[in-house]
């Protein structure tokens, strides 16, 4: 099936209030502009380089997401445009964000990641200290920066039960961080293999690749 057929099918069974981005990661620029013309708007991307070269290259109306672990170094090439950062798993990113910003006269709309899998590979903070840096001590330090939601991911596992429960303590989590902050609303978690149960759990944004472009040839991280 074409990418314009697999965003109608996935789009058709998104509620409105969801924002589908669409994770075009190791895709040419070809396959993103299909997907433009089908009327897709928001991409994932997450390599600072990569994402910077086809921001230079595709349509300016393109809102950029990044969303894969981003080390400091990069955060420069990306700071002039990028519309959200998922992935913010440390206070020294979020000081470089801050930084870029500040330096690109923005302020750049950032989520905090939160480590809810079982897996050691993923990365983000603790719910404790994912809450615990949701204070006006941290607003202060880092003006240029304005964290606006979550992101989570979950086990690679195909057992519902404990993919659903990892949403769900995210989801308890965010109903939290709003009550502390009027302007979080956004909750990014669920994946092609996921994102039925992400959204049935409270997600409000999902991030979906390979359902939309096919396959990856090389894995990414
Ligand atoms: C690659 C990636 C996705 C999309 O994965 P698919 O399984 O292809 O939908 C979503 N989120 C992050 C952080 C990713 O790196």
């Amino acid at each position: 099936m074409s990418i314009a057929e697999n965003l109608s099918i996935i789009k058709n069974t998104l509620a409105k209030e969801v924002t589908l981005v669409a994770v075009s990661k190791t895709k040419p620029s070809s396959a993103i502009i299909e997907a433009y013309e089908a009327g897709q708007r928001v991409f994932g991307e997450n390599k600072a380089l990569e994402l910077r070269d086809k921001h230079e290259e595709l349509p300016k109306d393109i809102i950029w997401h990044f969303i894969g672990r981003l080390q400091t170094n990069k955060v420069k090439y990306i700071a002039p445009f990028v519309h959200l950062i998922h992935s913010v798993d440390s206070e020294k990113l979020l000081k470089e964000i801050n930084k870029r910003a500040k330096s690109n006269n923005r302020v750049i709309d950032v989520l905090i990641q939160v480590f809810i899998a079982k897996e050691e590979t993923k990365a983000g903070f603790s719910s404790e200290k994912a809450l615990a840096l949701l204070t006006a001590e941290t607003y202060n330090n880092y003006p240029n920066v304005n964290i606006v939601g979550f992101m989570g991911m979950a086990t690679n596992s195909n057992d519902e039960n404990i993919v659903g429960q990892e949403f769900e303590s995210l989801k308890t989590l965010f109903d939290e961080a709003k009550n502390l902050k009027s302007d979080f609303t956004i909750l990014s978690m669920g994946m092609s293999n996921d994102y039925p149960l992400a959204i049935s759990k409270g997600a409000n944004m999902v991030r979906i690749g390979s359902s939309i472009f096919g396959a990856r040839n090389y894995p990414t991280t």
